[in-house]
């Protein structure tokens, strides 16, 4: 993605959703926002993203309980 600057003070703008620039309050001309399509893709992105890392940490959380048991397992076998 192309980062876009704001026509006023040419700064990069981080929040293509916002009406105003954060820096300068300069009007943001409509064509540099996000149009309602690209707002939607970029939430279903997210939300995608979003699924993976829960799914990530999901997983992660089950290593460390498997982990646990092994250990346990092997503490037993060790009494
Ligand atoms: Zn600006």
């Amino acid at each position: 993605m192309n980062a876009v600057h704001c026509p006023s003070c040419e700064r990069v703008l981080y929040n293509r959703r916002a009406s105003q620039c954060g820096y300068c309050g300069a009007h943001i001309p409509e064509e540099l926002r996000f149009t309602a399509d690209e707002e939607a893709e970029l939430d279903r992105q997210l939300a995608e993203l979003k699924a993976l890392r829960d799914k990530r940490e999901a997983e992660c959380d089950q290593r460390i309980e498997e982990q646990r048991e092994t250990n346990v397992t092997f503490f037993d076998l060790l009494n």
